[in-house]
């Protein structure tokens, strides 16, 4: 059977490693840390996931990346989801609130608009004032990364995938079908490059299309008057320009938790992972804007992770070379497709999809997108 080498452990390396050893391929995944990688961008307490997503054409993906997940849950013996409604404010007026509404219609997914006047009551964490129209939706919720890169490893050991944690690939050859690592050169009939914010280090062409981007998220505690609310609170969205944010309520295992939109396009992956001032004023500045009492907050973490930026939002995976596959999820909404990306790459590699095919389906371009 053919050989596949995979560069990276996060949800792009296992999801691919899954997918090619459900076929009978043989796989090794080369990770220059442990398995899973507290540095991987995929290593987190919770992701948010969601049908919602604006005309860039990924919403057509969504149903069969939920499908891929039940399969994978079902396989590693686990549902590590939780199914939550997400409730998008809109403050000034932007294009991607309607697109979004206009998407879940196209997907029959429900969602009902909230009175701004009632969202007060409804959702007492938030700053409500200048909000000009909110919605709340079905078809979300929150994924658990680390207990999902856990168990998905052992099954994939349990399969007979072959792992090389702290084993760093320092070269790889796209056309030879090798990954050069602790001085020697490991060959096999593939290589994927699924190496995260560092890929560029190991595929050059990437730089000119994905940029690391270094991204700060604060963990949290609530005020104890506003516990009992984030307990019952949904995912929220705020796509208001100054106050834009995500938060994801703290879920048994997981803490609050909330994040910016803006890309700082700046950083390397291989540097300090503790945000200092300097990363948090953007996020302290919009999470006061979009939470009431936000400075009652008593921070738990500060902390850095990177995904790579491409202008578009769009994923770059495709072949390269004769024997090589990048693959890479962009700017910061990839894990949620993570199984679906892996099983377009195995498709490829398989012969079951022309592999000229995927790059353009893996960006969601519309017309590739079903
Ligand atoms: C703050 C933040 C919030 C996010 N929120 C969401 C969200 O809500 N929903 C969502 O869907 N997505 C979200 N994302 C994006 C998502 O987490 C990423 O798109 C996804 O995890 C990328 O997975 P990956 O496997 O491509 O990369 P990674 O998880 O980074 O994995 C790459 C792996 O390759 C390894 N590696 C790199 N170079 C080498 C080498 N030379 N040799 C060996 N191993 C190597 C690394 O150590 C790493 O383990 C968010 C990301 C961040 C940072």
């Amino acid at each position: 059977m053919p050989r596949v080498l995979i560069v990276g452990a996060g949800i792009a390396g296992l999801s691919t490693a899954w997918a090619l050893a459900r076929r009978g391929y043989a796989v090794e995944v080369f990770e220059q840390g442990p398995v899973p990688n507290p540095r991987a961008s995929s290593y987190d307490e919770h992701r948010i996931t969601r049908h919602v997503y604006g005309s860039t054409g990924y919403a057509e993906l969504m149903p069969h990346a939920f499908a891929l997940w039940d399969r994978l849950f079902a396989d590693i013996g686990a549902r590590h989801f939780d199914p939550l409604p997400l409730l998008v404010l809109q403050r000034e007026r932007d294009a991607w609130f309607a697109s979004s509404q206009a998407s879940l219609d196209s997907l029959n997914v429900p969602y009902r608009a909230v009175q701004v006047e009632t969202l007060a009551e409804s959702y007492p964490m938030l700053s409500t004032e200048g909000v000009s129209a909110a919605f709340v939706c079905e078809g979300a919720g929150v994924l658990f990364p680390i207990r999902i890169l856990i168990d998905l490893s052992v099954h994939l050991a349990s399969l007979g995938v072959v792992f090389h944690a702290n084993t760093k690939v320092t070269a790889v050859d796209l056309d030879a079908g090798t990954v050069s690592v602790d001085g020697g050169v490991r060959s096999g009939d593939v290589v994927v490059v699924a190496a995260g914010a560092w890929a560029e280090r190991l595929v050059p062409a990437l730089r000119a299309l994905a940029t690391p981007s270094r991204q700060a998220v604060l963990f949290l505690a609530p005020p104890p008057a506003l516990a009992d609310a984030w307990r019952d609170a949904p995912v929220i969205l705020d796509i208001g320009a100054a106050s834009g944010t995500y938060a994801l309520p703290p879920r048994p295992g997981t803490r609050l938790k909330i994040g910016d939109h803006l890309f700082t396009r700046i950083g390397d992956p291989d540097d300090d992972r503790v945000a200092i001032e300097e990363d948090l004023g953007q996020l302290f500045d919009a999470a006061r804007l979009a939470f009431r009492d936000f400075d009652a907050y008593r921070i738990l973490e500060r902390k850095i992770c990177y995904y790579t930026v491409t202008d578009d939002e769009r994923f770059v995976v495709r072949p390269l070379g004769r024997a090589g596959y990048i693959q890479s999820a962009c700017s910061g909404h990839g894990f949620k497709l993570g199984p679906l990306i892996g099983e377009g790459v195995a498709r490829a590699i398989a012969g079951e999809t022309a592999a000229g095919d995927l790059a353009e389906w893996a960006a969601a371009r519309p017309a590739r997108a079903a």
